[in-house]
């Protein structure tokens, strides 16, 4: 049976959690004011990356931090930062007492509206103050508050681009520099906009480099920005592969509803997590499976978070059977023991799919992850098989009587909990040469202590996946789909 423990960290216990499980924030060296902001958030103890992070950005070091959003990345630099700036702290009104000595540049709005969010969780008892500026609104209002002074900047780097050339910021103060999701900044065309900011920063600065992949322009980028930095790497909570078994269903899009409700039913599925794009799409997923008798409900990042908390409760305490998700909102969870993913409907970037099958096969155990595959979607498939490297293993969808055929009963009344898990037939994925990046792989944390290392590689083994025992909040780290 699944187990999701609530909010004690976004990360399992890491292979280091015998030498790092103990230390509390304050052993970290942070200031009760901000241990105390970690508390209220009801934070236990530093995840993984903070337990790296934190010191060494205090010691003023450069940080090259291998990691993806879900890792507790955010408070791993957005704490020591603060602590940082600290000394800077006042409550004075005049624009000149607040000038902006933290830069934090991230791919996406969404991403840059939760780190604010996080910087101004974490500042709650230091009179410091940030601001988010982002592309797609009204660039005035974002102006006002430039104009009064800010500490702390997160921006997008198109709309930060903006407001230099409108001169509503400076940047001649900037102390510390975050590039966050650089390899998502890559991909999204950002790099030569992040060199035309980066060349009006002073050159004495810290700088710290979150990403979750390294290709080779990230690595040049990270060469050209950072000194000396110390490299952390945390793994992903990451599948290993070779315990997902990946099942293709060639089918018209009409027809998946009808073949969902097939599958749970007979593949007895007790626990499966149901992915489609949109959040309007899994809203009405859910009401459909529920009308074909399966208890379900929907997890999106436009409910709320106490509706999010209440699905994912049901969801664990066997109440419903499928829970469908978009991968924004399933980005923050980590489910112990899932035995089906379902991808009702392809993801569009293949990282995603990585992402998607990453939830089940957690703690040694055996995963399935099934592809509902329309015609319109095989591109999509193509992309995630040159990604694996291999083709997925096709199944001929069964032919069904109808469509949504209501059971009798509700999948979750009807079983008891905890029964046997179906024993899916691995298919292997091979590991892939290292010449492109390989996402199947999670970062390996360093070879014995775990200990955040000085050297640039970031080449590993893969480690096998831990149990897991985290259930978050997660907000989204990209882009959701509307509509
Ligand atoms: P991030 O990787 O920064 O996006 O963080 C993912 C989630 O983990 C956020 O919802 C944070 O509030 C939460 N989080 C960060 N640090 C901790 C911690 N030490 N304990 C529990 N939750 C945390």
């Amino acid at each position: 049976m699944a187990v999701i423990i609530p909010s004690n960290g976004p990360e399992a216990p890491s292979a280091n959690a015998a030498d790092t499980s103990k230390l509390s924030f304050a052993a970290l060296g942070l200031i009760p004011e901000l241990t105390r902001a970690v508390v209220d958030q009801g934070y236990l103890e530093p995840t993984p990356i903070q337990v790296k992070a934190i010191p060494a950005i205090l010691q003023r070091r450069d940080v090259m931090g291998a990691a993806q959003t879900g890792t507790g990345k955010t408070a791993g630099f957005a704490l020591p930062l603060l602590q940082l700036l600290a000394p800077h702290a006042n409550t004075s009104l005049s624009p000149a007492r607040h000038q902006v000595h933290v830069l934090i540049l991230t791919p996406t709005r969404e991403l840059a509206a939760q780190v604010e969010e996080s910087v101004r969780t974490y500042s709650k008892y230091l009179p410091l103050r940030s601001a988010v500026v982002y592309g797609g609104i009204d660039i005035d209002p974002q102006m006002k508050v430039l104009h009064a002074g800010v500490e702390i900047l997160v921006a997008t780097p198109g709309r930060l681009l903006d407001h230099l050339h409108q001169k509503s910021v400076n940047l001649s103060r900037v102390q510390f520099l975050v590039l966050d999701e650089a390899d998502r900044m890559l991909d999204m065309g950002f790099i030569p906009d992040i060199k035309r900011i980066l060349a009006v920063l002073p050159p004495r600065r810290q700088n710290l480099l979150f990403s979750a992949t390294f290709p080779d322009e990230v690595r040049r980028l990270a060469k050209e920005l950072l000194h000396s930095p110390v490299t952390i790497e945390v793994a992903p909570r990451n599948t290993p592969p070779d315990l997902v078994s990946h099942q293709v269903y060639l089918v018209p899009a009409l027809r998946k509803r009808a073949l969902l409700a097939h599958l749970v039913r007979s593949r007895d599925m007790r626990q499966v997590l149901v992915f489609v794009r949109m959040k309007r799409d899994a809203n009405r997923l859910a009401r459909q499976v529920q009308q074909d008798g399966i208890a379900a409900t929907a997890i999106h990042s436009d409910r709320t978070q106490p509706e999010r908390m209440q699905a994912l409760e049901e969801f664990k305490q066997g109440k419903v059977t499928v829970l469908v998700a978009t991968d924004v909102a399933a980005r923050g969870l980590d489910i112990v023991e899932l035995p089906f993913v379902v991808n009702y409907e392809l993801p569009h970037t293949p990282e995603d799919y990585v992402h998607r099958i990453g939830r089940t096969a957690r703690a040694g155990l055996p995963g399935e992850a099934i592809s509902l595959v329309s015609p319109d979607e095989l591109k999509y498939l193509e992309d995630i098989e040159r990604m694996l490297k291999r083709k997925l293993p096709r199944a001929s969808a069964p032919a069904l009587e109808s469509e949504g055929r209501p059971a009798h009963r509700a999948r979750g009344a009807k079983h008891e909990r905890g029964g046997q898990r179906p024993q899916p037939k691995p298919q292997p994925v091979p590991r892939s040469s290292p010449s492109t990046f390989d996402y199947t792989k999670p970062y390996e944390p360093a070879p014995s202590s775990g200990a955040a290392r000085t050297d640039a590689s970031l080449a590993g083994h893969r480690k096998p996946g831990r149990p897991t025992a985290a259930l978050l909040g997660g907000g989204p780290a990209k882009r959701e789909p509307r509509k």
